[in-house]
């Protein structure tokens, strides 16, 4: 069923409906069953999992029907930008109990308890209206209105739709001071949400992936920029502003020459002194501007594209051919 968007806002409606509706089993809990049964057999998930756009009603309320609706329904375009995130999400917060509440810290108690059950109800069109009316901005799609339907276009990258509205769960800061007295801006805090590595500058004696990582947030020396200044400037390290987020999106997207094949990247990354685990990634489909996502579940690895007809595929091996779009880590617990 299609919940209208006065629910949306309404916590106590929202909590009555959750406690009257019985659910025996959550969406998680039904792949990872069919992944135990099915490893031999029928390669794809039965039921359609986030399927690409959608069309989301808008039932009039007590207030609306006194006033003339602009429009009675909105449609959803090239929702791939933020589809693969999603269902990742959800996958890490189902899969990792204790990371719900942290998440919550970041993105609100109550995002995160709507996030969960309207996924578990497969109620998919309302979880990306959540996501695009919660998390996004405005500026950050375009929406024109067609007869009766607002036409949502979620067109563009997914760093720009999901990874930058994270909040602060990303956020790191790195200080610098300059070695020049006469520098007109000797102490810089450079502050940054998101975490995106590039290709490391000399041949690693590590894995490709760490050493970008190691050079993303270590100590380094390089002259300074300020105008007129010919100091050194000293760039401590980086550090989280918020600990050790939960799990960590890794834009790859300067990756772009590299020929990155998921079976060459490493499966534990050091990070912040913790140790952090693959979980999935997403892909990106040049020729058609279409993203999709894999992740891992009890070590069989899972392709999502909304476009598919069977949006959840089982893989035999992990998927190679299509270019990295981001690597998502998960922070290791000791359960
Ligand atoms: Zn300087």
């Amino acid at each position: 069923m299609e919940a209208d968007f006065c629910s949306l806002t309404d916590t106590e409606e929202l909590q009555s409906f959750i406690t009257h509706s019985e659910r025996t089993k959550t969406l998680f809990e039904e792949i990872r069953a069919s992944i135990s049964s099915n490893v031999e057999g029928e390669r794809s998930f039965w039921r359609p999992v986030l399927p690409w756009g959608g069309v989301f009603s808008i039932r009039a309320g007590r207030r609306a029907i006194a006033s003339t609706p602009l429009y009675v329904e909105i449609s959803l375009k090239n929702t791939c930008t933020i589809d693969g995130f999603l269902m990742l999400l959800y996958v890490i917060l189902r899969d990792n109990h204790s990371f719900a509440r942290e998440v919550a810290l970041f993105l609100g108690k109550r995002f995160v308890q709507h996030f969960l059950y309207l996924m578990d109800s497969c109620d998919y069109t309302t979880v990306k209206m959540l996501w695009i009316w919660d998390r996004m901005s405005k500026r950050q799609y375009r929406s024109e209105i067609h007869h009766a339907a607002l036409e949502i276009d979620l067109f563009g990258n997914e760093h720009e739709n999901f990874t930058k509205n994270l909040e602060n769960l990303m956020s790191t800061v790195q200080e610098s001071w300059c070695s020049n007295w006469s520098c007109p801006s000797r102490f810089q805090e450079h502050l940054l949400k998101t975490i995106c590595i590039r290709p490391p500058h000399e041949f690693p004696d590590k894995g490709l992936i760490q050493r970008s990582l190691d050079e993303f947030f270590c100590p380094r020396l390089q002259l300074c920029q300020e105008l007129q200044c010919e100091g050194l400037r000293e760039f401590s390290t980086r550090l989280f502003c918020h600990g050790p987020p939960p799990f960590v999106i890794l834009n790859m997207q300067m990756w772009s020459s590299e020929e990155l094949e998921l079976s060459y990247l490493p499966y534990h990354l050091e990070l912040s002194q913790q140790r952090y685990s693959l979980e999935g990634a997403t892909l990106f489909s040049r020729d058609d501007h279409h993203y999709s996502a894999v992740f891992q579940m009890d070590g069989c690895w899972l392709h999502y594209d909304g476009l598919r007809t069977d949006n959840l595929v089982l893989l035999r091996e992990p998927p190679a051919l299509l270019l990295l779009s981001s690597l998502v880590y998960i922070r290791n617990t000791h359960k």
